[in-house]
């Protein structure tokens, strides 16, 4: 039996986020770092929680972790704001800014979440395309925002699946043709060559969105934040429920803070093996693009990219199919992990793809 109750249409008509978690060897397929966060970090965080009043509700305000997030990237303590992953950071914005009667603007193929919960939250989607290998262009992309005049305007950069980071005068030129706000997701911002934090200004319309899932090796904490004019802040704090970040992750994240060199280290290495996986992928039967981040999207010539999947996941291996997306048909993405995972995901692949 089902029960009579109907959901909204919105939630009715959509299909679930989903990337399946497998029980494999190799997991590449959700972009977490490969590394645990540091045995320091994790002793560190053992004892401030047990010093913590957890009968006690946290700092509504989450004021230490907001200092600590503004003095890591030079802003003032009024321009962050943190909620339960980036995610949810993303929500609170379109709950705030977009919703009903309002459109959100998504430059496809990006990060699926974008649109997902815009549409979750009432607001319609405008879709706009990239060139053919992925990039925007600048004009093309300004003069497209201009017509569309959406409340809202997602940027992703590095951009998920395809790697690639916006061009800077890309941002600039997306910034200056609305007065409405422009999201740029920088999840993989610390991969990338450069980063739009420096175009957050009072009485501007960037803002900029960071998590801990990714190269602070903290999907598990749930923890992400967006820097933004100090006015924008505030309408997010009217908007995100009482008490939303507990006390154990306001702790964890100024905790993380501390533990930068070896982010920084992390990101090395694995910007160095995603460099020589990208060599190994250009020399198989694979289109593959050039990436800023701790991934690879690539599109087996010879064999549909479903089946490769399987073929993968028959060898212990799960990477993400993106052959269904918008504008990736037959396309793959591989998580760089470790050195192992990559050496046994490449050899697999090696062995699926030979004729
Ligand atoms: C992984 C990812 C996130 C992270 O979401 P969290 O809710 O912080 O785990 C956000 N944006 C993009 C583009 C991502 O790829």
């Amino acid at each position: 039996m089902t029960t009579a109750a109907k959901p909204r249409a919105a939630v009715e008509l959509m299909e679930g986020y989903h990337s399946p978690q497998l029980d494999v060897e190799v997991r590449l397929n959700t972009n977490e770092s490969p590394f645990a966060p540091p045995a320091a970090f994790t002793a560190a965080l053992g004892a401030a929680i047990a010093a913590l009043d957890l009968h006690r509700y946290p700092d509504r305000s989450a004021i230490e972790l907001r200092e600590a997030l503004a003095a890591h990237h030079g802003v003032r303590r009024d321009q962050v704001f943190a909620a339960n992953g980036s995610n949810e950071v993303l929500q609170t914005l379109l709950l705030a800014f977009a919703g009903p009667g309002r459109s959100t603007l998504v430059f496809e193929p990006t990060y699926a979440l974008h649109s997902h919960i815009a549409r979750l939250t009432g607001s319609e989607v405008v879709i706009g395309e990239r060139s053919s290998d992925f990039t925007l262009d600048t004009d093309v992309a300004a003069t497209f925002v201009a017509a569309a005049a959406p409340a809202v305007t997602f940027l992703c950069s590095p951009n998920n699946p395809t790697g690639c980071a916006e061009r800077a005068d890309v941002i600039e030129a997306v910034a200056a043709a609305t007065p409405n706000l422009v999201v740029v997701d920088e999840a993989y911002g610390q991969f990338a060559p450069s980063s739009a934090i420096g175009d957050v200004r009072e009485g501007g319309n960037v803002v900029v969105v960071r998590t801990f899932s990714k190269t602070w090796a903290l999907a598990g904490l749930r923890l992400g934040y967006v820097v933004a004019p100090s006015d924008v802040v505030a309408t997010l704090e009217k908007v995100a429920l009482p008490y939303h970040l507990d006390a154990i992750k306001q702790v964890a994240g100024v905790l993380a803070l501390g533990y930068d060199a070896e982010m920084r280290e992390r990101v090395a290495t694995l910007v160095a093996e995603r460099e020589r996986t990208f060599a190994a992928l250009r020399a198989l039967d694979v289109e593959v693009w050039p990436s800023d981040a701790n991934f690879v999207l690539f599109r087996p010539r010879s064999r549909s990219g479903a089946e490769v999947w399987d073929a993968l996941v028959e060898r212990s291996i799960v990477v993400r199919n993106c052959a269904s997306w918008p504008g990736l048909s037959g396309c793959l993405r591989v998580t760089i992990g470790t050195r192992d995972e990559n050496d046994r995901f490449l050899e697999a692949l090696t062995e699926v793809l030979a004729p």
